[in-house]
């Protein structure tokens, strides 16, 4: 099937006006903070997007956004990708952005009115509970220990989740618990929306991490006879490995997008530095082996944006898009992290610098490979689903 590589109209105008509202109003602050958001800043950005005519725009027209398909985020995200701060100003950040598209997908009209409007307006912020210590839920959702059981009038969570992002500060987190059975089987989770304010939901401590700049940091929580009421199953109850595969293709593609922008703004970085840097009589961009880089750089973009466009497309079919998520996120987090470190590598010192935001950007990016699923965890899906394509085509 023939992959559109272009923006719809109305996308490729956002895009332009993404990119103008990044380099005029987000960069400056970006340099400033060192790509580090505190809460004024937040709402200050997201402020100015909303004057903008940006913000959130992945979302329904009904909840202030241009209801964008995901071929059309991807232009928009790429663009906003350009600074640290870009999807932060727009809405478009993680956790909240996945969290956004999950709620307007399975969420009640009671649900969407109490939590998806304000989340999309930027009034409050959310958080995803997944992933627990071991032996617990990581790559392997299916190791689930977080128990809900049925109580009068709702349910009692307990358990403990770690790397939440964004939980410090979250209006409310979207908690996955299993309901039946037990840790190893593929079914019985269910999701739940747990108000910060809840107080059997603990915070237990913000996790020192290579990266800084997802807002909010991200968070041990413990769920110590956290009640809920029954409203607060998010979904089907013992549907929520299913639910969760409505967030997860898309989240991580969409995450491919705004890394992708880190990594054009890299090689912009350093294609300047190679342009202006003189070496052995000649323009360093006229050195042989920092072309090869450079080149490497818009190879890997390129294929990067186009294994983007080619998830959204199935995506956008209404497709799983299993497979091809799966391979977007692979290249794409290892492409970024290659960009990323080639650009820092023809910077020269000025690259490991304070001088330069590519030290910041080299530690930002690199837990991208294993968030989303690891590398590896895609891998081994990617290949299983290819012997099992030769399995059924031979048995015919
Ligand atoms: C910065 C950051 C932010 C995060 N934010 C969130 C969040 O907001 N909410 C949330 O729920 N979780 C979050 N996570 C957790 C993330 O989803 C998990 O780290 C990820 O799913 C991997 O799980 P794990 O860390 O338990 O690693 P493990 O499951 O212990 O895996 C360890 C390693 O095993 C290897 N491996 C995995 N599968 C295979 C395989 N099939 N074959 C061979 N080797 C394999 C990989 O190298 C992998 O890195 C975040 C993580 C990071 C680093």
């Amino acid at each position: 099937m023939a992959v559109d590589l272009t923006p719809g109209p109305v996308a490729a105008e956002l895009a332009e006006r993404t990119a103008r509202f990044v380099r005029e109003t987000v960069l400056p602050v970006e340099e400033r903070h060192r790509g580090v958001s505190t809460e004024a800043i937040r709402r200050e950005l997201q402020r100015a997007a909303r004057e903008a005519g940006i913000l959130a725009p992945h979302v329904a027209p009904e909840f202030g956004g241009h209801g964008l398909d995901m071929r059309d985020r991807a232009f928009v995200f790429e663009a906003a990708g350009y600074s640290l701060l870009g999807p932060l100003a727009l809405n478009i950040a993680a956790p909240d952005e996945g969290n956004m598209h999950m709620l307007e997908a399975i969420a009640t009209p009671e649900q969407k009115e109490r939590r998806l409007r304000p989340l999309a307006a930027g009034d409050v912020r959310s958080c995803f509970a997944m992933t627990e210590p071991a032996p617990g839920a990581g790559s392997d959702p299916s190791a689930l220990t977080t128990r809900a059981e049925r109580v009068p009038g709702g349910w009692r969570i307990d358990g403990r989740k770690w790397f939440v992002t964004g939980a410090d500060g979250a209006a409310f987190a979207i908690v996955m618990a299993r309901t039946s059975g037990t840790p190893g089987d593929a079914g019985g989770a269910t999701m739940f929306l747990v108000e910060a304010t809840n107080p059997g939901m603990k915070i237990v401590r913000h996790i020192d991490t290579l990266d800084e700049s997802l807002f909010g940091g991200h968070l041990e929580l413990f769920f110590d006879g956290c009640l809920v009421p029954e409203n607060a199953v998010l979904g089907e109850v013992d549907e929520g490995f299913r639910h969760a595969r409505v967030r997860l293709g898309p989240a991580r593609t969409t995450h491919c997008m705004r890394w992708l922008g880190i990594a054009r703004r890299a090689q912009d970085i350093a294609v300047a530095r190679a342009t202006s840097r003189e070496l052995f009589g000649s323009r360093l961009a006229d050195l042989g082996m920092a072309q090869q880089m450079i080149a490497d750089n818009e190879i890997d973009i390129a294929a990067a944006h186009g294994l983007i466009l080619q998830a959204c497309a199935d995506l956008d079919r209404g497709g799983s898009g299993a497979q091809s998520t799966s391979i977007a996120k692979t290249f794409c987090a290892e492409a970024v992290w290659r960009v990323v470190d080639r650009s820092l590598q023809i910077c020269g010192s000025l690259g490991v610098s304070g001088d330069a935001l590519l030290g910041r950007f080299l530690r930002e990016v690199r837990p991208f490979r294993i968030y989303d699923g690891p590398s590896e965890t895609h891998r081994w899906a990617i290949a299983r689903r290819v012997v099992r394509r030769h399995e059924t085509a031979t048995a015919r």
